[in-house]
């Protein structure tokens, strides 16, 4: 079976591009009306830190503030990855759906709940970036000798590792759920006589475009059965921060073919 397996299915099964592209593009809707929020909400956040460092030529006081902020921070980043994570978990599991009702099998088990690793994750995230904020705030402060603060010109540069936190999250959650979605089904007792998966594959998609880095496109379209990891124990979503990638099960053409004959 897995000599016969091609390494990459180029042509799609019809539908199938279809039902990727649509996911990608809601996968990308997730991560920038999220990323967009959170921005909106950090910029308050640096007016209210500039106004606050303004008052005071205290070093110490101004490291006071400084924390203070960071603290709030992580909380708006964290809000904000959560219900990124979430949204995304959501796609995963009316992507797979459809994957499974194109191939006839029933998705009835695919919902799984992890807000556990939602929450953790994005405690992380938002504890990450407000280690940036508090650092490159503070290293501004300290080389303001006179005047008004300026850390937003600092902290607005910093935008492009939210950029990364929002792209890395949001394709994490959706690889995780998608995966285990396909466990669950895998696993389940009424599945196991029907046989189902050794004529279906995962696929890995790239969201190609002029960010892809050389890995990614260089994966975009691998195929391997299901429980097989992809080449160099690469995971969809997971090769770079940043990473936009997925999977997504398709059918093997040639059974593909033999069903619909
Ligand atoms: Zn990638």
């Amino acid at each position: 079976m897995a000599n016969n397996t091609p390494d990459k299915i180029s042509k799609l099964p019809k539908g199938w591009g279809k039902l990727q592209a649509r996911t990608a593009k809601a996968l990308l809707n997730i991560e920038f009306s999220n990323l967009e929020a959170m921005i909106k909400s950090l910029d308050l956040e640096i007016d209210r830190l500039e106004a606050k460092l303004s008052k005071t030529n205290d070093e110490a006081e101004q490291a006071l503030i400084i924390k203070e902020s960071a603290d709030r921070v992580a909380e708006v980043v964290a809000r904000h990855v959560m219900r990124m994570r979430k949204k995304a978990r959501a796609l995963a599991d009316e992507s797979l759906e459809a994957e499974l009702e194109e191939l006839g099998i029933d998705p009835a088990r695919t919902r799984t709940s992890a807000s556990r690793a939602d929450a953790a994750a994005a405690a992380a995230a938002g504890l990450s970036y407000a280690s940036v904020w508090a650092s490159t705030a503070l290293s501004v402060i300290l080389q303001t000798e006179e005047g008004q603060p300026k850390v937003r010109r600092s902290l607005e540069n910093q935008d492009y590792r939210l950029e990364r936190i929002a792209a890395t999250e949001t394709s994490r959650a959706f690889n995780d759920e998608h995966s285990r979605g396909v466990d669950s089904i895998a696993d389940d007792e009424s599945n196991k006589e029907k046989h189902w998966f050794p004529f279906i594959v995962k696929r890995w998609d790239a969201i190609l475009d002029r960010k892809t880095c050389a890995i990614c496109r260089d994966h975009d379209g691998d195929i391997v059965p299901l429980g097989i990891n992809f080449s160099n124990d690469d995971t969809p979503g997971e090769v770079h921060p940043n990473c936009r990638c997925m999977s997504t099960l398709i059918p093997l053409p040639a059974f593909y073919t033999t069903e619909a004959a």
